[in-house]
């Protein structure tokens, strides 16, 4: 997503090198840059402006501590702004009501609401231990009505059952009495969507909403839209006191406008993304997570980060020193990336510090397993002696068993671990000697 605005600042990195801090000037091209690559994006206009404008206040003057140059000072600054423009932290449910919570899902004809249902059940039962009912108000398609019940089969939740003979409301205000009845903590509501906004699509949900006073309101909003995207958003939020966006089908091409206009035009918080059709594909939306991805430079941001909040100033600086000497970089070290990024906030925070290459792998394996595969390359290097750490190139085919058995994996994971690691170790040679705009451009290759 957005590669162009990783690109690009790429460039600008490069043309900002060994200014002593960042001006006027030498920053005008640098956000030229930015500003053309977030209208590519589809980011609205307003937006952008807007942004450029943040960018060139807070980056002017901006000290430039430490180890950094002045081009990873602004790239800095940029993070910081996307994480603003995004909405700062992470919202989430409200559920703090009587139960049953009522969660009213609004959107087009296959923005993936009936999918969102699904995956929120899931969510609510799996993490939040929710007993959870579902029910469809889409009396249009007896389609939608069958393919909710599947999805709630596939959840684990309760199905309330309904016929396109039956009315809206009628339906409505029956899976509420269910609910109260059977004590269900969670009520998800799906309605009817249509292909475009149209006035009695937008009469009847509000119909819905006044009877059903829900707690949440979520507006369910297909990412590859974009600006058009943003412009149903604002138009169901006048009709509707919206809660919250869910950004669905961020894990295909979407160019990220969506992502970085709604809340800015909304004023409503992103609260889940969608990343996959399967029910496990749903995400709480994190916006500095999402801001770290669209700049796609993992490693890069951590170091400005440490160095800029002081915080673990030692590591930090170590870190520095490896990724500038780059042939130092071992497997002991590599190790000790996994779990400082384990410890960052989780596999997903990880997987978002990874260098885009990485993530994009790990994106595709199916959820969990990121998870799992990351332990096993911790065990993997367990297996080893401090001195195979320390000398990578001695592992060859007898401690190769050796070290498979003591982890209990198959020699293929260990050789493709070593590949991994000599991919990153390259890597960190070229940022040593052409800097973030050579070694992203490898990144992208
Ligand atoms: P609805 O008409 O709003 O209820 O939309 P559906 O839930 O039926 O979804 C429409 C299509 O989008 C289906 O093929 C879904 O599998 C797909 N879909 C929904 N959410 C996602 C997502 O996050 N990622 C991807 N790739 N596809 C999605």
């Amino acid at each position: 997503m957005l590669e162009n605005l990783s690109q690009r600042l790429g460039r600008v990195v490069k043309t900002l090198r060994g200014e002593a801090r960042l001006t006027e000037d030498n920053i005008a091209d640098a956000l030229r840059e930015v500003r053309m690559a977030l209208l590519e994006a589809d980011v609205a206009l307003p937006v952008v402006k807007d942004f450029i404008a943040a960018v060139r206040e807070k980056a002017i003057g901006e000290e430039v501590v430490g180890s950094l140059s002045p081009g990873q000072a602004l790239i800095g600054v940029v993070h910081r702004e996307l994480t603003r423009l995004m909405g700062e932290a992470h919202v989430g449910l409200n559920l703090a009501t009587q139960p049953p919570a009522i969660i009213l899902m609004a959107g087009l004809q296959g923005a993936g609401k009936t999918t969102t249902v699904g995956k929120l059940a899931k969510l609510l039962r799996e993490t939040q231990k929710k007993k959870v009912l579902v029910v469809s108000c889409d009396v249009y398609r007896p389609a939608a009505i069958a393919q909710l019940k599947t999805v709630a089969g596939q959840a684990g939740v309760d199905f309330f059952p309904s016929t396109v003979d039956d009315k809206p409301l009628d339906i409505a205000r029956g899976a509420v009495d269910w609910a109260k009845r059977h004590h269900h903590e969670v009520l998800l509501v799906d309605t009817a969507g249509r292909l475009a906004i149209d006035e009695a699509m937008m009469r009847e949900i509000a119909e819905l909403h006044a009877a059903l006073k829900p707690i949440e309101t979520l507006f369910v909003v297909d990412a590859m839209l974009g600006q058009d995207a943003v412009n149903t958003a604002r138009a169901f939020n006048e009709a509707l006191p919206l809660t919250g966006v869910v950004l669905t089908k961020l894990d295909g091409d979407a160019r990220g406008g969506a992502a970085l206009s709604v809340r800015h035009v909304t004023g409503r918080p992103i609260k889940f993304a969608g990343i996959g059709e399967k029910l496990g594909g749903l995400e709480p939306f994190h916006p500095e997570r999402m801001a770290s991805r669209i700049l796609g430079m993992g490693d890069v941001l951590s170091l400005i980060e440490e160095a800029q909040k002081g915080v673990d100033q030692e590591k930090a600086v170590a870190l520095a020193k490896k990724l500038k000497s780059g042939k130092d970089f071992d497997l002991a070290d590599f190790r000790e990336q996994i779990v400082q990024m384990r410890k960052m906030g989780g596999v997903g925070g990880m997987l978002d510090k990874l260098p885009a290459q990485f993530a994009k792998a790990a994106g595709q394996m199916p959820a969990g397993a990121a998870d799992k595969s990351i332990l096993r390359i911790e065990g993997i290097i367990n297996s080893m002696t401090p001195h195979e750490r320390a000398n990578p190139d001695l592992i060859k085919a007898s401690r190769k068993r050796r070290i498979a058995t003591g982890a209990g994996v198959q020699v293929q994971e260990v050789n493709r671990l070593l590949n991994q690691f000599e991919q990153t170790r390259k890597m960190m040679k070229q940022f040593s000697r052409g800097g973030i705009g050579k070694m992203m451009r490898s990144m992208k290759g």
